[in-house]
């Protein structure tokens, strides 16, 4: 059966009129619904249909005799809708139909999918095609590229190995090399002619089958591969890298074409309404003449600029002449002005449409502009902020708009480091090429995706380069810290999905030649073989020799308006974890409002500390780690103060010692002899230690407050440390707020004996220094048991944090350091949507802490609740602390502005609802 919910399951579009619209991207994909609503809007666009993203779906279910039953008649109702307005008849020998057929999914994956071209040509129609334009040339290279395209896509040629390019155009390098010509535009009529049945011979060998004649046969093979596509590899892994659910499915739009391949009048382009690297509100884009679509995206030939402006620029960039550049490389606006005219005034018009940065698709035959595509384009984090930022400014949206375009995560890319311009001007440039995507990247020079994975998992940087990428090599761009091609554009696929990951690129740097076989890259005579370090800096399209030091980027204004609007609208508030007065200070000036935890065990770690540390673990009475803790003393009280210090006037969340003695006594021979002789005891003696701290599960064992709980004495100088410090900033002038934080608190005696100490310490040292301060004594809620009984626990503790990391390991009954053996499985198989350590299980841990919170504020109404496991820097978690009423979330210091942003957010999608 099929499982149906729309009756239709195909959606006409054309002659500015449509059954779809924009807000249809759920059934009729992106690219449906925006066709749609493009002929609604005027904006002229070649008519065809929508087949649903169900369909697709129910191919999947029944697969396709079934479906192909279920929408015959309304497939065929569409190609005749498309006849009658083009009034050319599909499958007729004088005056054929010609169609693409186009994938579309509801969220954009530029390349992922496969489209084909000039469907419905045979050896008949090109007869009629010539006659019909009088163009026997564009006749035969439709025919040739259409060929190609199905064979690739529906019949499945392929490379015969990495190192081997596309079977077709190996067919083709071979025959320009035969005639002695450069480009495919130089190739003659009897040439294309060649290449056909070239093409048909190489199809009939590998596939066995004759090339299909029927248009109709041609359609629906390439209906079905289209669905396939959506399983492709690419696609999957795509989907994977955005979080977009394989239940969705393609919709598939077919569209009567309309030809940039007509001859001198004739082209087609990419373009973008603002600028996807910077966000600069400049209208940009690329475009080729006498070519089709894919020429453009796929890189094939470096194409041409469409704004003067654009132009002017790039020709500085490459230190192109004046001469040259209006000679040679005109823009669209020089070359075709009214045509320009018109595209301006569009994608101005979509633009306001969509009130969003779009990025279009249009193709001009004969001097006729067709628009193929509109979608909000993909873009960096920085351009992100500015469009949002400006739209606002420019009061096309509104605030809560503008902070709602904001992907929280892609925050993290502003953050990056960029080249220290000293080293920077120092390093040697080797060659330069186009900024696809801004940046700064160092690393090894890898030449094929799958190797760089593979040298990404050992730990190296590795730049990936590419005569050109294709969408195969989305895996390989991932783990890369930057991508160089030589040959593509600003608008190739590369550069748009290097975009989208935020990731450093650089296209078309011509003058490298890439050989895959001897995995080696040569620019003007100087070799660089497989991994040789070079830099690449995305924001100005340089490659340099060897590695260049990074700082910390520069944020920009953008940046703190966006913030600013953050604030307005945040009900909950942020902290960081930082153990340094450093990390503070970063924090702080990412507006952290405090400190959700420090972890004191860092510190003892650093220089000398880890001797005096081991002092305390190895004596064997209580007389002996008291003295060993009075060295530590001063040095604990240190660090306080420097984090105190850094966190004037805002609270500090301090933790006492957490984790198991164990981790502090080394493991190896050599340094337990080391110890030995620092200690001035035996090696066996340390052996010996080192066994009877061992634990079958250690974390899971003596940790946490069950250490202050069998030795007192840890706790009291911990805390005598962060109140003394407390009270020496005071007599500074200084405000500190301490917080102190009793780790894995199961049960309500084992909180307030720690607490017990904690405030008889404090008190002792406020009589020995005649003042006080003001002091909070808190818990983690991290085991079940807390959780259950937050009412009771709050008795005692003036605030919760709960640690969600040993909460989500406790609830699961994952062990964090082992779960790597079984949890990509679960992943991959589905029987976990995400890794639950990394985004909060909301159903099952998320119960736990909302009852523990309601809980907690049934005992003690004001009581102060936190986070302070990983996921207070997750956007899904953050807004789920908020609706269950956190106070604030804590994270890591570079993730406090994406906490920020994503609290903002929680509050506006709640008011939506
Ligand atoms: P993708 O999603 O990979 O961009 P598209 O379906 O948009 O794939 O198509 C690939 C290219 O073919 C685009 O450049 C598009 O503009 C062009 N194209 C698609 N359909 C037509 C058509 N009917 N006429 C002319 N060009 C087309
Ligand atoms: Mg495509
Ligand atoms: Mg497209």
């Amino acid at each position: 059966m099929i499982n149906e919910t729309s009756k239709k399951s195909v959606y006409l579009f054309g002659d500015e009129k449509a059954e779809g619209k924009a807000g249809m991207k759920s059934l009729l994909g992106g690219k449906g619904a925006n066709l749609a609503e493009m002929n609604l809007i005027g904006v002229p666009v070649p008519p065809g249909f929508t087949i649903t993203t169900e369909v697709c779906s129910q191919y999947y279910e029944v697969g396709e005799e079934k479906v192909i039953e279920k929408i015959r008649v309304e497939v065929e109702n569409g190609i005749h809708f498309i006849e009658d307005i083009m009034g050319t008849k599909f499958g007729d020998k004088d005056n054929p139909c010609l169609v693409s057929v186009r994938s579309g999914a509801r969220a954009s994956m530029p390349g992922m999918m496969d489209t084909v071209l000039n469907l419905g040509l045979n050896y008949d129609a090109i007869k009629g095609i010539a006659k019909k334009t009088g163009n026997e040339r564009f006749a035969w290279d439709s025919y040739r590229r259409f060929v190609q395209m199905f064979g690739d896509v529906v019949l499945g040629m392929e490379p015969a190995s990495k190192e081997d390019i596309d079977p077709f155009e190996e067919i083709i390098e071979k025959l320009k090399a035969e005639r002695g010509v450069e480009n495919d535009n130089d190739l003659s009529v009897l040439d294309l002619k060649e290449l056909v049945s070239r093409f048909k011979v190489a199809v009939k060998i590998v596939t066995g089958k004759d090339f299909p004649e029927d248009p109709w046969e041609q359609l629906w093979d390439s209906i079905m591969a289209v669905f396939n596509s959506w399983m492709n590899d690419r696609a999957k892994l795509y989907r994977k890298l955005n979080n977009i659910p394989a239940e969705w499915g393609t919709a598939i739009n077919v569209q009567a074409m309309v030809f940039g391949n007509m001859g001198e009048s004739s082209g087609t382009g990419v373009a973008f309404t603002r600028d996807a690297g910077t966000g600069e509100n400049l209208f940009n884009g690329e475009y080729l003449i006498n070519a089709q679509g894919e020429d453009v995206v796929a890189g094939i030939r470096t194409p041409q600029v469409i704004t003067k402006i654009g132009s002017l620029r790039w020709a500085q960039l490459a230190n192109v002449s004046e001469e040259d550049r209006s000679k040679l490389y005109p823009s669209l606006e020089e070359n075709m002005p009214k045509i320009y005219d018109e595209l301006n005034t569009i994608q101005q018009k979509l633009e306001d449409h969509y009130t969003d940065m779009q990025d279009i698709e249009f193709t001009i035959q004969d001097r006729k502009l067709w628009l193929l595509q509109t979608r909000n384009g993909k873009r960096t984090g920085a351009s992100m902020v500015k469009i949002a930022m400006d739209l606002l400014a420019e009061g096309k949206i509104d605030e809560k708009t503008a902070l709602m375009r904001i992907e929280p995560n892609k925050l993290d890319e502003l953050l990056h480091p960029v080249f220290d311009n000293d080293a920077m001007n120092k390093a040697h440039v080797i060659t330069k090429g186009l900024p696809a995507s801004p940046g700064a990247a160092t690393g090894q020079i890898v030449f094929h995706a799958d190797e760089a994975e593979e040298w990404a998992k050992k730990g190296k940087d590795v730049i990936l380069v590419r005569i050109e990428t294709s969408p195969e090599d989305l895996q390989g761009m991932n783990v890369a810290k930057g991508i160089l091609t030589a040959r593509g554009g600003m608008t190739s696929h590369a550069a748009v999905v290097a975009r989208g990951m935020g990731k450093c690129c650089i296209s078309g740097a011509g003058s490298i030649r890439v050989n895959y076989k001897s995995r080696s890259v040569n620019v003007d005579g100087k070799t660089f073989n497989e991994g040789d370090w070079i830099s690449l800096n995305g924001s100005t399209g340089v490659v340099y020799d060897g590695k260049i030091d990074t700082k910390e980027a520069e944020l920009s204004g953008d940046f703190g308006v966006l913030m600013n609007l953050a604030e307005k609208y945040t009900r909950m508030y942020v902290r960081a974890n930082a153990d340094s007065p450093h990390d503070a200070k970063v924090a702080r000036d990412f507006g952290a409002k405090g400190i959700g935890l420090t972890r004191t065990e860092h510190m003892f770690f650093e220089g000398d500390r880890i001797k005096a540390m081991r002092e305390m673990i190895l004596a064997s009475d209580e007389a002996g780690r008291r003295k060993a803790l009075e060295k530590l003393l001063p040095i604990q009280r240190e660090d306080f103060e420097g984090i105190f210090e850094a966190m004037h006037d805002l609270p500090v969340t301090i933790r006492l010692l957490d984790p198991p003695l164990h981790e502090f006594v080394p493991h190896e021979e050599q340094a337990q002899k080391d110890m030995a002789e620092e200690m001035g005891i035996t090696l066996s003696e340390v052996r010996q230690k080192a066994e009877d701290l061992s634990e079958f599960n250690p974390m899971l064992g003596h940790r946490g407050c069950r250490l202050g709980n069998t030795y007192p004495e840890i706790s009291e100088i911990q805390s005598r440390a962060i109140i003394e410090a407390a009270l020496n900033l005071k007599a500074r002038g200084v405000k500190a707020i301490p917080e102190i934080m009793i780790p894995l608190t199961g049960t309500l005696a084992e909180l307030k004996m720690q607490e017990d100490i904690v405030r008889s310490t404090a008190e002792k040292v406020f009589a020995e220094r005649n003042d006080k301060i003001d002091y909070l004594v808190g818990t983690m809620i991290e085991i079940p048991r807390a959780a259950l009984l937050a009412d009771k626990i709050a008795e005692s503790a003036e605030f919760f944090s709960f640690g969600t990391n040993d909460l989500t390991q406790m609830t699961f009954g994952y062990s964090r350091d082992d779960a790597g053996k079984f949890l990509p499985v679960y992943l991959d198989k589905g029987i976990l949507i995400d890794d639950p350590f990394q985004v909060l299980d909301q159903e099952g841990v998320g119960l736990l802490v909302e009852m523990a919170t309601k809980k907690g504020r049934q005992t003690k109404s004001d009581l102060k609740i936190g986070i302070c496991g990983e996921h207070g820097g997750e956007p899904s978690s953050v807004e789920f602390c908020h609706r269950v009423g956190m106070d604030y979330v804590s994270c890591s210091p570079f993730r406090v502005p994406i906490a920020r942003l994503a609290a903002a957010q929680a509050v506006i999608r709640e008011d939506k609802k």
